[in-house]
């Protein structure tokens, strides 16, 4: 399987071709339409052989032999952008157009990736990662923490809370690829949780880590159907974030997964997020005391609380 960055890279030499061949049927359209400008074109296509034979003629007076080849061209160049303006046509008619003139469609300006490539690749490393188009918009800058609302606990408001966990996220994003970290979040529904998770994934990703981002029913699944290609899709990423974690359907199997996959990744020193609707103590009912130890005593653990936001929607709608 190709990488993120071949396929981008394809992608790029794909909008290039793309742009050449446009402008080669535009100039095709010229060339029929006004066939001064064919003349033009031929004239400015035999450049490249003029100059070479400029130069074996000799040394004697060269620059100003090419000189003049130079203002000869300048002067077709201006007659011809004239004769186009002149029949309705922008001066740059058969020029390639690029969706970034930044870069026109090279991904590269100088060595330096262009921010229209950067944005491409992380569009496909998201996918990749199994953010797909439903986490399309949910990003750090596009959570409102303004929104979060309910009652205050231990004189924290659920804003003041959200806020926070954002920061921590932010934070665990920025690391997670030097350094192993562990972070659970947990909380009810319609607090934010499978939001933050997709935008620390992303932030993760832009930060230069490797992530997949699944639910605890397919990570099972894929256990259960292959565990081999599970393997290696679930433990050599930098970063696994386990949504939903709680929800699948609990058999000695799962549990067995699950208790492989945190020891694994720990041994390994990779990273893993989990977001949950259970509480602690529902947590030990359902996982037994060898992997709430793991957890609890391993990773950081913030707590979701509040309101749930998508009733405010609801009544004010949005
Ligand atoms: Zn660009």
């Amino acid at each position: 399987m190709s990488t993120a960055f071949e396929r981008v890279n394809e992608m790029f030499a794909e909008k290039r071709e793309a742009a050449k061949i446009n402008a080669d049927a535009r100039r095709r359209r010229l060339w029929r339409e006004l066939p001064e400008i064919k003349v033009i074109d031929d004239q400015l296509m035999k450049t490249g052989s003029r100059i070479i034979a400029e130069i074996t003629k000799g040394k004697d007076h060269i620059d100003e032999r090419l000189e003049a080849i130079k203002v000869e061209n300048l002067a077709l160049n201006e007659k011809r952008a004239k004769l186009l303006v002149e029949n309705g046509y922008p001066a740059d008619f058969s020029r390639e157009k690029y969706e970034c003139e930044k870069c026109e469609d090279s991904g590269y300006v100088g060595l330096k990736m262009c921010d229209c490539f950067k944005k491409a690749l992380y569009a496909e490393q998201y996918t990749e990662s199994g953010l797909g188009n439903s986490m399309a918009d949910k990003s750090f800058e596009t959570l409102n923490v303004e929104l979060a609302y309910g009652k205050s606990e231990n004189g924290v408001t659920p804003r003041e809370n959200l806020a926070e966990i954002v920061e921590i996220c932010k934070r665990f994003a920025q690391n997670v690829k030097t350094k192993p970290q562990y972070l659970l979040m947990y909380g009810g529904t319609g607090l934010g949780k499978t939001h933050v998770t997709a935008a620390t994934c992303k932030e993760a990703i832009n930060n230069g880590a490797s992530v997949i981002y699944d639910s605890i029913q397919n990570i099972v699944h894929a256990f259960w159907n292959d565990a081999d290609s599970a393997y290696a899709k679930y433990m050599n990423c930098d970063l696994l974030a386990i949504d939903d974690f709680g929800t699948e359907f609990s058999t000695q199997h799962s549990v067995s997964v699950i208790y492989n996959i945190i020891n694994t990744r720990m041994l390994e020193e990779k990273s893993i997020l989990i977001n949950s609707n259970l509480d602690a103590r529902e947590f030990e009912k359902r996982y037994g005391a060898r992997i709430c130890s793991r957890i609890f005593g391993i990773f950081k653990i913030v707590r979701f609380f509040g309101e749930d936001m998508r009733k405010y929607f609801a009544l004010n709608g949005k």
